[in-house]
């Protein structure tokens, strides 16, 4: 575990608290990636963050949280993940992928990143009141896109947030958190394949499968398995 590395895009309420269970399970190496800065909202939104980081690059606020609590993850800052190739070059350094940004495109952008790479992925999101968790592994379950064929029209532009349940992220955070270090460990994905959705309104989840979609375009099931539709599908991610 101490020689891993994995990348957080997003530090927000789900990076933030999914960063924490890695670094605490033992993580060598985070990637912290996110070009937002710290406002006001994310205090109440995750706990990794406090008052002095408002004015702050998140990314670099929530290294420096994580670095001061486990000094033996080296943890490094990305501020600017929207440079043209980082995004590759991030998740070539990284054994695991976790997408944890309130923006569908990205969220659509890593699934393509990670599968081209060969990598896991862990995805998660959280729109109202209900949190989402589907892990992708390369070769075995279905991708976003074969959920979705892309990002909603009419999403939040980039940069922007819609505000969010803090304790509803932090329960999917540590969630992602977690299944990443399964991932890391060589244990087989909890949510591989099976798309975690809870409701915090009526305090109940559900996992919904996530076949492998012939012809899907990102990760190329070219009809090796039988597509059937989820019965009623969840929102797309990040569609807050
Ligand atoms: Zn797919």
């Amino acid at each position: 575990m101490a020689e891993s590395t994995a990348l957080v895009i997003g530090a927000g309420s789900l990076g933030g608290p999914a960063a924490l269970v890695m670094a605490g399970a033992g993580v060598g190496r985070l990637l912290l990636a996110d070009g937002a800065i710290t406002g006001p909202a994310d205090l109440s939104a995750q706990p990794a963050l406090a008052e002095a980081d408002v004015g702050r690059p998140r990314a670099a606020a929530l290294a420096g949280r994580v670095a001061r609590l486990f000094p033996e993850v080296a943890c490094e800052a990305v501020e600017a993940p929207r440079a043209p190739g980082l995004l590759a070059a991030l998740v070539a350094r990284a054994d695991v992928v976790v997408h944890a940004s309130a923006d569908a495109e990205v969220a659509f952008a890593a699934n393509d990143a990670a599968l081209a790479a060969g990598k896991p992925l862990v995805h998660g999101g959280v729109i109202a009141l209900s949190a989402q968790v589907l892990s992708v592994v390369p070769g075995q379950t279905g991708c976003l896109r074969c959920l979705f064929e892309g990002p909603p029209p009419g999403g939040p532009a980039p940069g922007q947030e819609a505000p969010i349940l803090g304790p509803l992220a932090g329960l999917a955070g540590s969630l992602m958190g977690q299944e990443a270090v399964r991932l890391l460990s060589g244990l087989a994905a909890t949510y591989g394949g099976r798309l975690l959705t809870y409701g915090a309104r009526a305090g109940q989840g559900r996992l919904v499968p996530v076949r492998r979609r012939p012809g899907c375009p990102a990760c190329g099931a070219g009809g090796a398995a039988p597509s059937e539709p989820p019965g009623s599908p969840p929102a797309a991610p990040g569609a807050a």
